[in-house]
């Protein structure tokens, strides 16, 4: 597949994780929005089947996702158990650290996603892979808490966490 070019910070290339992921066209900083995330919403009851569909999708509160548009860069974008960026206020991308250039954007597909039945397997080959990647919820409290104060506040607020964290 040859490179799509997509805005003047990411591009869309062969990715090592699957199939295609998004890359630094030039160095990122920490704190920097990469991109900002655009679609249509969707609402509908958790399900077992309804968990298969909208690969792509966001979860933003309950039971509600963002389908992405078709050209935004979420669509390409990969998981990692150790992310570069995270989903944040706004639905802007931002960057976690500081990003060199042509290196892989990835985000911890947990952070947007609360839905109990969703759930996928994860090849990303980091010592930290989880491998069976499912909603914020089932996070290791750790993660749960390094991760909380940067995502949605909705989606945080929305996930039914036995005990609320701090
Ligand atoms: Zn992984």
């Amino acid at each position: 597949m040859s490179t799509q070019w997509l805005t003047k910070t990411i591009y869309v290339a062969p990715s090592s994780i699957d199939n295609v992921g998004i890359f630094s066209l030039r160095p990122l900083r920490a704190g920097e929005t990469i991109y900002t995330v655009t679609g249509k919403f969707v609402r509908n009851e958790y399900s077992a089947v309804f968990a298969l569909l909208g690969p792509n999708w966001i979860g933003v509160s309950k039971e509600l996702w963002l389908d992405p548009d078709q050209s935004n860069p979420m669509n390409f974008m990969n998981h990692s158990c150790e992310p570069n960026a995270i989903v944040t206020e706004g639905l802007n991308v931002v960057a976690l650290r500081d990003i060199p250039v042509h290196e892989e954007i990835v985000m911890d597909y947990s952070t947007t996603e609360i839905d109990p039945y969703w759930q996928m397997d994860c090849h990303c080959g980091r010592a930290t892979c989880r491998k069976a990647i499912r909603a914020f919820q089932f996070l290791p409290t750790e993660l749960r808490q390094r991760y909380e104060g940067q995502m949605l506040a909705t989606l945080v607020a929305a996930a039914p966490l036995t005990s609320k964290v701090g």
